[in-house]
């Protein structure tokens, strides 16, 4: 047998051995560890929905309406009619003709990207684009060409110069998930529409968060319409779970019938389509939401960046705090954890060697004083461990 154990060690070794903590949240912006309570600044419940009365109703009554689970995949006799209802609000929240829910973003994005590629087809991605986008090209039949982060010079060389004689599909994150920055889309528009390729946006982070309303990328810019498939997810300000994406027709059409990721796996449960439903629904009501998150974001960033730490040029509630070393990472994130505030270390291979982090994210649930409170500290240590 492979020696599993040895490479344990050697993962603990290098400061990049993973445990699994367990937390219990208090409310959408604190949670308790052994009897300790701590300000969480690690979670992408952006808009603090997790605890919005009207959301966690919504999914209580589910649960006494309809059970508890759905019983079977969603092609066979899982497909309950809140989907119906979640999907038409879905499409319309993001300006397409149609969305479909999968069971989480990582299904979504393996399934999405696996389905709409044949061998013959050239999909390009970008270099800092999550795991769930790799994996889908790995799962291609695809060729898989990957351009510098954020470098649309890089990729209309690409463009250029590999040969395709299918269908060229650009694939992106629109808030890139460790680094915070958007994607430059009006380029990739621009090269897309010049080469005639698929343009498909990954706005798990950018959902609820950036554009009027919180619509995401495409609307940031002015360009909804022009994304041809755009991805999200319920996990994170949806304050849920399941993955969805939204386009044509004809796309969502397609997906039901030849993604595996979605034909064969049960549906979700009522009371999560529910919660997710419900939490659209809060957003649509209350943008102001989104307009808190992003001055509360904005205002850490301004503090952080003025301490002088390097926050890898984060424009959102993500906002990283570039540390080097994966053990100064947990030192950082250790220290900071016995002053109350939790903030997950990120470490190879979430970020690539020697760019270990903090990665902190803001939501809309926190308050100005605890903000302040929680940059001070950041600060104090940061400089007790000389990263500045
Ligand atoms: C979280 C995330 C996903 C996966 O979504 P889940 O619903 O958590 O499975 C996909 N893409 C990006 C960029 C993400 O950050």
């Amino acid at each position: 047998m492979k020696d599993f154990h040895k490479e344990l060690i050697t993962l603990t070794a290098s400061g990049l051995c993973r445990q699994l903590h367990s937390f219990t949240a208090i409310d959408a912006a604190h949670v308790s560890e052994n009897g300790q309570t701590y300000l969480m600044l690690a979670s992408n419940n952006y808009l603090g929905l997790t605890h919005d009365v009207t959301v966690q109703e919504a999914a209580a009554q589910a649960v006494w309406r309809y059970g508890t689970g759905s019983g079977g995949s969603r092609l066979t006799t899982g497909n309950h009619s809140l989907y119906n209802q979640l999907e038409k609000e879905l499409a319309s929240f993001k300006g397409a003709e149609a969305a479909l829910v999968f069971n989480t973003g990582y299904m979504a994005n393996i399934g999405i990207i696996s389905a709409l590629t044949s061998p013959d087809d050239v999909i390009f991605s970008d270099a800092l684009n999550h795991a769930s986008i790799i994996d889908g090209c790995r799962l291609s039949q695809a060729q898989t060409v990957v351009y510098r982060h954020a470098d649309s010079c890089h990729l209309a060389e690409l463009l250029a110069t590999i040969p395709c004689r299918g269908q060229r599909i650009i694939v992106t994150d629109g808030v890139f998930s460790m680094d915070g920055d958007i994607a430059p889309l009006p380029d990739l528009v621009r090269l897309a529409e010049q080469y005639g390729a698929l343009v498909m946006v990954d706005d798990a982070h950018a959902t609820g968060v950036i554009g009027p309303g919180g619509k995401g990328t495409a609307a940031h810019f002015g360009l909804v319409g022009k994304v041809h498939l755009s991805m999200g997810t319920l996990s994170k300000a949806f304050a849920a779970e399941g993955g969805f994406v939204a386009g044509k027709q004809v796309f969502i059409d397609y997906l039901i019938n030849k993604a595996r990721s979605f034909i064969f796996s049960t549906a979700l449960a009522p009371s999560t389509i529910a919660a997710g439903l419900a939490a659209l629904g809060t957003l649509r009501r209350n943008p102001e939401l989104v307009e808190q998150l992003n001055c509360n974001a904005q205002a850490v960033r301004t503090e952080l960046a003025a301490a002088g730490f390097d926050l890898c040029g984060s424009e959102t509630a993500i906002i990283p705090i570039l540390v080097g070393q994966a053990e100064t990472a947990l030192t950082f994130a250790r220290l900071l954890k016995e002053e109350g505030l939790l903030l997950s270390a990120i470490r190879y291979p979430t970020v690539p060697q020697g760019a270990s982090r903090l990665r902190l994210t803001v939501t809309a649930a926190h308050s100005d004083v605890e903000l302040q409170r929680a940059v001070q500290t950041i600060i104090q240590v940061g400089k007790k461990i000389a990263i500045i």
